[in-house]
């Protein structure tokens, strides 16, 4: 599995579509400051489902869409897909190539995509828990994360290498079982409550 391509469009400072495709080896984007490199890694966190703003390095969501410059109106949505070859199967669906896109409207509305189809945003992150590809995960090192990785607390590095290992996934699946266990609990006893007035 590999990143095969990055589609941005109306995303920061992406004004128009542009596809950066990837090959075998190592890419490096090059480019003076300010003219958009690090945009480039926030359009693959945000097409993963990155919900903090922060993280993206903007004050509201809405930030991500193009916002003008003195020649060009702003841009009312914002769409980013990435494409990934999954020839050997390592992303745990049928495809030979994935499609994920995000879009996000001015309005506030938004959308996932999975090779075309809308899907929801858990689709998604089910999709790459095993793969360390997450949003959470390594594969992106933004500037001064490697500083923040190494003074964080060890519950944060503890998280960092669970995303590694793969194991989130049945830590979610615990906490979902955990739950709809705690809900039948209360249903049983309300059963019994029920009982004892019958009684
Ligand atoms: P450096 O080398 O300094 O780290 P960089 O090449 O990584 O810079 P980025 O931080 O990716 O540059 O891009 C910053 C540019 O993106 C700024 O010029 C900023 O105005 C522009 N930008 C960010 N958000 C938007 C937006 N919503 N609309 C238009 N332009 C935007």
């Amino acid at each position: 599995m590999y990143l095969k391509s990055i589609e941005v469009q109306g995303f920061k400072s992406f004004a128009n579509k542009i596809v950066f495709e990837f090959h075998n080896g190592i890419t490096g984007i090059v480019g003076p400051n300010g003219s958009g490199k690090s945009n480039v890694a926030d359009a693959v966190r945000w097409v993963l489902g990155e919900q903090r703003v922060k993280q993206l390095r903007g004050g509201t969501m809405q930030d991500v869409i193009f916002s003008g410059t003195e020649n060009r109106k702003p841009l009312s949505f914002a769409s980013v897909a990435i494409t990934m070859d999954n020839a050997d199967h390592k992303l745990p669906v049928a495809y030979e190539e994935v499609t994920v896109t995000r879009r996000l409207y001015r309005s506030g509305e938004s959308e996932y995509l999975l090779n075309g189809t809308t899907c929801r945003l858990k689709d998604i992150q089910e999709m790459f828990y095993d793969t360390g590809i997450g949003k959470e995960g390594y594969s992106i090192i933004g500037q001064g994360q490697i500083d923040r990785i190494l003074s964080t607390r060890p519950e944060e590095a503890r998280e960092l290498f669970d995303e590694a290992t793969g194991i989130v996934k049945f830590k979610k699946r615990k906490k979902t079982a955990e739950k709809k266990l705690d809900d039948e609990k209360q249903n049983l006893l309300r059963v019994n409550d029920i009982l004892t007035e019958l009684e």
